[in-house]
């Protein structure tokens, strides 16, 4: 009895090839060459699917995961309080950060007693899982729809604070990406939470 596995009951594509000799016309290779011929003019009449991007872009979903937002709190200060948990959920291990206590004076830049001073996020490594952003107790860090520049140097993937927190005069609404159970939720100010 073979000992070889039965290829065919595994697939039910098995395909037994022959080594019959080819005709005059497959030898000259004219009716296959006229065949791709044809395939490619079919092509010409068909919906164009690429798009010229960037000045073209497509269609995305709301909940589209794409570059990171350190979010400010109405005041205006940055609402990270560097406690780390983003980093720890991170698969990817793209976010790094260091700590600082808040001075007196600073109390109209920063939320919280500490922060972040510095916060980087390697999106050549980041996956866009969401997981910081579920992780962090502050809603501080969201993804947004935006979407992360191509470029030619490693370097410049590594996005640090001036990329990431939102301009005072430039907010980056993120609302639409929430339920309208955590929007309601936010609204509550007698939730410490949000106060
Ligand atoms: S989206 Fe995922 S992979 Fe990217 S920084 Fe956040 S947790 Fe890490
Ligand atoms: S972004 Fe949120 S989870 Fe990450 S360090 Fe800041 S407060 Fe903590």
């Amino acid at each position: 009895m073979s000992d070889k596995p039965n290829i065919a009951s595994l697939s039910g594509r098995k395909k037994v090839v022959s080594n019959k000799k080819m005709t005059f016309m497959e030898m000259i290779y004219l009716p296959a060459i006229i065949g791709g011929f044809g395939i490619t003019l079919s092509h010409f009449f068909k919906k164009k699917v690429t798009l010229q991007y960037p000045e073209e872009t497509k269609p995305r979903s709301e909940i589209y995961r794409g570059m990171h937002v350190l979010k400010r709190d109405d005041e205006g200060r940055e609402r990270c309080t560097a406690c780390g948990l983003c980093a720890i959920s991170c698969p990817a291990e793209a976010i790094t950060m260091i700590a600082a206590e808040r001075k007196e004076e600073e109390m109209n830049l920063y939320r919280e007693e500490k922060y972040a001073s510095m916060y980087e996020i390697n999106m050549l490594r980041c996956i866009f899982c969401g997981l910081c952003e579920e992780a962090c107790p502050k809603e501080a860090i969201f993804l947004t729809d935006r979407i992360v520049s191509s470029d030619l140097h490693r370097g410049d993937f590594i996005y640090g604070k001036d990329l990431l927190v939102e301009p005072v005069d430039q907010r980056i609404d993120i609302s639409h990406r929430q339920t309208p159970e955590v929007l309601k939720f936010k609204l509550d100010k007698n939730q410490s939470h949000n106060s």
